[in-house]
């Protein structure tokens, strides 16, 4: 019997509901619907969850509606700086990035840090040094198009990710951002850390989140969102709520993507709408914005 395969992804959570109207919702609606489906048939297909987290970050990144590769705005002094990370449940394997001005796709850099050295974090100049010496693609300034100029002044957010569950039972979790709109230079938040923006198990699950990072950051918010799967038996549903409830009680807002290993989905947000998309493991299809 062919094991379950399970996917969910994220666009990013956010006050979407001013969107309304206007058919960027609509737009972003259709993008998910068709690429959850093709990426859901990589996997029926055989391909790993290594390879189709990556290729659906990639996708998210590319298509300039979220706030993360092409859609990511400057920060305070006028540039932009990118965060991603990616795990592997089953050998904890970690690699990310933060604040780098050059790559078209942060998720590679993560990938490659990951796979091809000994570090876990590659941050700023050096960064871009390793991205240029591993002939990852780089991009200029006017490469970027801010996916959120429109109501910036309002608390918004906007992050990529990704979860898979592939026919081996191995877990993949990848997140990639152009962090909070208008941040302070050189401010990192929660997408680049394993074990708050992004963390992966093996026979638990995988996270990946979205919103005020700092808030992530302080809840170590992914990981232990599986801590409590594991510890306390939870489902996964129950622990990724009671976690989220957790970072509204601090005074944060946002939302995060968890697939556990039997291909259970669940996707909450605290905030307007959740850019989001998944089939969990009986086939079931969520696609959705506010
Ligand atoms: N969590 C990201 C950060 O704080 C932003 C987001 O998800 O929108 O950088």
């Amino acid at each position: 019997m062919q094991r379950p395969v399970a996917i969910a992804v994220h666009g990013g959570a956010g006050n979407l509901a001013r969107y309304s109207g206007t058919g960027r919702l609509e737009e972003a609606h259709k993008f998910l619907d068709e690429g959850i489906r093709s990426w859901h048939t990589m996997l029926r297909d055989g391909c790993s969850a290594l390879d189709v987290a990556s290729v659906c970050v990639r996708a998210l990144e590319d298509v300039g509606y979220f706030h993360a590769g092409k859609g990511s705005s400057p920060n305070d002094k006028g540039y932009v700086e990118l965060d991603a990370s990616i795990m592997r449940a089953s050998d904890h394997a970690a690699g990310s990035v933060a604040a780098v001005r050059s790559p078209k796709n942060p998720i590679d850099v993560a990938r490659y840090v990951m796979e091809h050295t000994s570090q876990v974090l590659m941050v700023g100049a050096e960064a871009d040094v390793l991205i240029r010496d591993a002939g990852i693609p780089v991009v200029d300034f006017s490469y970027f198009v801010p996916c959120d100029e429109v109501g910036a002044a309002l608390p918004s957010t906007g992050t990529v990710g990704a979860v898979v569950l592939d026919q081996h039972g191995e877990i993949v979790a990848a997140t990639s951002t152009g962090g909070t709109l208008r941040k302070r230079a050189g401010r990192v938040g929660d997408a680049p850390i394993i074990g708050a923006g992004t963390y992966a198990r093996a026979r638990l699950g995988g996270v990946s989140c979205t919103g005020i990072g700092e808030y992530f950051l302080r809840t170590s918010a992914a990981s232990r969102v599986l801590a409590r799967v594991e510890l306390l038996g939870e489902h996964i549903s129950t622990a990724a709520g009671t976690i989220l409830t957790e970072i509204v009680n601090l005074g944060g807002s946002g939302g995060m993507i968890a697939v556990d290993h039997r291909g259970t989905v669940a996707m909450p947000f605290s905030t307007s709408g959740m850019y989001r998309a998944s089939i969990d493991g009986s086939g079931n299809v969520v696609v959705g914005c506010l």
